[in-house]
């Protein structure tokens, strides 16, 4: 499954190039064409989904495989302190190429970076009945 007007489709297919850093059946992974950090790698299902909840189970753990064996090599290429492994899971998320994508961002002690933590908006203040009530639906909606 490509698709036409997918920039991810088209290098999966050869025709737009990318520095390829691993390929395999059903994954690929390309440094980021406007890295935030020497290294910055994005690793793709090959077939086309959209979000994370688009991707079949196998192939999402496969994925997962993949980030697990790339990030430590990512790391070591550029001698990173660590790094961000991350999805902008959706446009709400700030996804802008609709072919689902982990960044993997190599983060150095003094890169003036933020965590994880930085990426949402306003905090919620919740009440423990809030809590218990959505914790409740995550586990009933799985
Ligand atoms: P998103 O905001 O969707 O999570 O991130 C999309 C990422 O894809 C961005 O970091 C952007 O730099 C990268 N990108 C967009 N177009 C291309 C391209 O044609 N080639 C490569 N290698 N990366 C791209
Ligand atoms: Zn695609």
């Amino acid at each position: 499954m490509s698709q036409d007007d997918c920039i991810f489709c088209q290098i999966v297919d050869g025709e737009i190039p990318s520095r390829t850093v691993f390929e395999d059946d059903v994954s690929m992974a390309f440094l980021d064409a406007n890295p935030l950090a020497p290294g910055h790698t994005l690793v793709i299902p090959k077939r086309h989904h959209e979000t994370l909840d688009d991707v079949p189970e196998d192939a999402a753990a496969h994925l997962f495989g993949v980030l697990h064996r790339l990030t430590p090599a990512v790391e070591h290429a550029v001698d990173a302190d660590g790094s961000n492994v991350a999805f902008n899971n959706g446009e709400a998320a700030g996804q802008e190429v609709p072919h689902v994508h982990a960044h993997v961002i190599p983060r150095f002690h003094d890169d003036g970076g933020n965590p994880i933590h930085a990426v949402a908006g306003r905090r919620p203040d919740l009440s423990e009945e809030e809590l218990d009530e959505i914790a409740a639906d995550i586990e009933s909606g799985h």
